[in-house]
C-alpha cells in the first residue's frame, strides 16, 4: 500500500472511529449508568525484546523498576526455556502475561497434515505456557502467505472444531487460547476484533478467548472503545505500539492516542495485560519510561 493511501485508509479510519464512539457511548448511557471505572488497573507487560538490556535478568530487573506486570514471551522452543524462565521470574512481581505464537501448520489450512501439525505445536506450547502460569497463547488461524487455506463458511466450521478441542485442552493445563486478528497486510481471514469474539462465542469453552492489539486496530477498525467492547467477556490479552511506525507508544506523537481504548477497558472491568509489541526509533533508556509514562497518562483521563 503507497504511503497516499495508507494516509487517506488511516484518517478515514479515524474519523469513523470518532464518530462511531460518540453513538456508542450514547447508546451505552441510555442503557444503564455508566460503570464505575477508575478502579481498574493498568497491567503493562512487555515482550522480552522491549526493555533494555543483554540479558533477561538485566531486562527484568529493569521492569520491576518501572513496575511491569507481565512478561510476554515467543513460543518457538518454550518447552526447553520453561525451567530458565520460572527460575528468572522466581520472586518477583512481574508474571508470565502471555506466550506469542511460535506454533506451524496452520488451522484453516486445505491440507489435514497441516491442521494437524498447527494442533500438535500448539498444544505442546499450551503445556509450556500453563506451568509458566500464562494467561494464555496467541494463535492465528492463517496468515495470507499460507496457502492453500479453505474458504468460507467451511474454515470457519473447522477452525470451530479444532478450537473445541484446543479449548479442552488449555483448560486442563489452566490457560487459554488467545485468537488474534491482524490487519490485512497479514492475514486474510481474522481482521476484526469481533469477528475473534463471535468465534469464541461460538466456540463456547472457556479455554478460548480473543485478543485486541491496538496497531491492527488501527488500520481495520472503526473505533478503539468499540472494538474492545466487542471483544466483551472473551477479551483477554491486548497488544500496544505506535500507530503509524508500530513503534514505542509516543514516537508517532499525537497519533498515539489510546484514551477510547483505554476508556472500554476500563468500563469492561478488564483484568488482564496491556503489552507491548513494537519496535523503538529511538534510545530504549529513553523511549521506554517515556511510552510508560504517556500509557499510564492517558490510563488516568480515560
Ligand atoms: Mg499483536
Amino acid at each position: 500500500m503507497n504511503t497516499n493511501r495508507r494516509d487517506f485508509i488511516k484518517k478515514s479510519a479515524l474519523a469513523a472511529g470518532m464518530a462511531g464512539v460518540g453513538s456508542l457511548a450514547q447508546s451505552c448511557c441510555n442503557a444503564a449508568p455508566t460503570p464505575a471505572k477508575n478502579n481498574v488497573s493498568l497491567n503493562l507487560s512487555f515482550q522480552d525484546g522491549t526493555a533494555p538490556g543483554t540479558s533477561l535478568n538485566e531486562k527484568l530487573d529493569y521492569m520491576e523498576k518501572l513496575g511491569i506486570a507481565g512478561l510476554e514471551v515467543g513460543g518457538g522452543g518454550l518447552t526447553k526455556r520453561v525451567n530458565e524462565l520460572q527460575q528468572a521470574l522466581k520472586g518477583r512481581n512481574i508474571k508470565m502475561s502471555a506466550i506469542c505464537a511460535g506454533f506451524s501448520g496452520w488451522l484453516i489450512a486445505e491440507n489435514e497434515a497441516q491442521r494437524k501439525e498447527c494442533m500438535d505445536s500448539t498444544k505442546e506450547i499450551l503445556a509450556a505456557g500453563g506451568e509458566l502460569g500464562s494467561t494464555g497463547m496467541i494463535l492465528v488461524p492463517g496468515f495470507n502467505g499460507q496457502q492453500p487455506s479453505l474458504q468460507m463458511p467451511q474454515a470457519r466450521e473447522v477452525l470451530i472444531e479444532q478450537l473445541i478441542e484446543l479449548g479442552d485442552f488449555a483448560q486442563k493445563h489452566n490457560t487459554s487460547v488467545m485468537l488474534e486478528p491482524l490487519n490485512r497486510e497479514e492475514a486474510w481471514y481474522l481482521r476484526l476484533v469481533a469477528d475473534a469474539a463471535a468465534i469464541c462465542r461460538d466456540v463456547n469453552n472457556p479455554g478460548v478467548t480473543c485478543l485486541g492489539d491496538f496497531w491492527h486496530m488501527t488500520w481495520e477498525e472503526t473505533s478503539d472503545y468499540g472494538a474492545f467492547m466487542s471483544g466483551g467477556k472473551y477479551l483477554r490479552h491486548v497488544h500496544m505500539a505506535s500507530r503509524k511506525r508500530r513503534s514505542m507508544p509516543g514516537e508517532d506523537g499525537e497519533a498515539d492516542n489510546y484514551i477510547d481504548g483505554f476508556r472500554a477497558l476500563k468500563e469492561l472491568n478488564y483484568q488482564y495485560y496491556v503489552s507491548f509489541e513494537c519496535g523503538c526509533q529511538g534510545k530504549r533508556e529513553e523511549s521506554v519510561p517515556a511510552a510508560v509514562a504517556l500509557l499510564r497518562e492517558q490510563w488516568e483521563k480515560a
